[in-house]
């Protein structure tokens, strides 16, 4: 019995050896972290399976090319691809669309702070409409949401379960209401 057990430790012994030897080098040669990517454009940086604002590894990275890339949300660039609009209409005044559009941009640079994924990446004046184009449905629904509360109007919005995408139509005056 002693004889076995000696040869079950030696057994152990060598390959933890060998691992923690495996481990420090790896430490020492990349302090990179697996899967990390850096957004050339935005400076969001990919890690632990998030999209994440940390400038100290960004800063420690950008030069590395091996992990530049474009993150989803800077790779949203065409009305198309937007998940979500929001289209504003019938403003009670000229007053009121400054307000809304400044309120929006406010409330866009919290989202953007939280999530790196979650933008405005386009603004459009058609006519007298306004169409803003979000990376991510739940950005549009909020927004909506925040200028209904905050200036009142009417909002209606259509889903597609197929594509994910939301769109939402914000009218400031409601005709019958007046
Ligand atoms: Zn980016």
């Amino acid at each position: 019995m002693p004889k076995k057990r000696k040869r079950v430790k030696s057994k152990m012994n060598t390959p933890k050896l060998r691992n923690v030897e495996k481990s420090r080098s790896q430490a020492t040669i990349g302090k990179r972290p697996p899967g990390l990517q850096v957004c050339k454009k935005c400076q969001a940086v990919y890690l632990r399976k998030r999209w994440q604002w940390n400038y100290p590894m960004f800063t420690e990275n950008k030069n590395d090319k091996s992990v530049a890339t474009i993150c989803p949300a800077c790779a949203v660039t065409r009305p198309e691809q937007a998940e979500g609009t929001l289209e504003l209409y019938d403003y009670d005044s000229a007053t009121q669309r400054q307000e809304i559009l400044k309120m929006l941009r406010n409330a866009e640079a919290r989202a953007r702070e939280r999530d790196p994924l979650d933008r405005i990446f386009l603004w459009e004046k058609s006519g007298k409409t306004d169409i803003i184009y979000t990376t991510e449905n739940q950005l549009a629904m909020s927004l909506g949401r925040q200028v209904r509360r905050a200036f009142g109007g009417d909002l209606e919005f259509k889903t597609s379960a197929e594509e994910d995408i939301v769109r939402l139509r914000w009218r400031g005056v409601i005709p019958n209401k007046k």
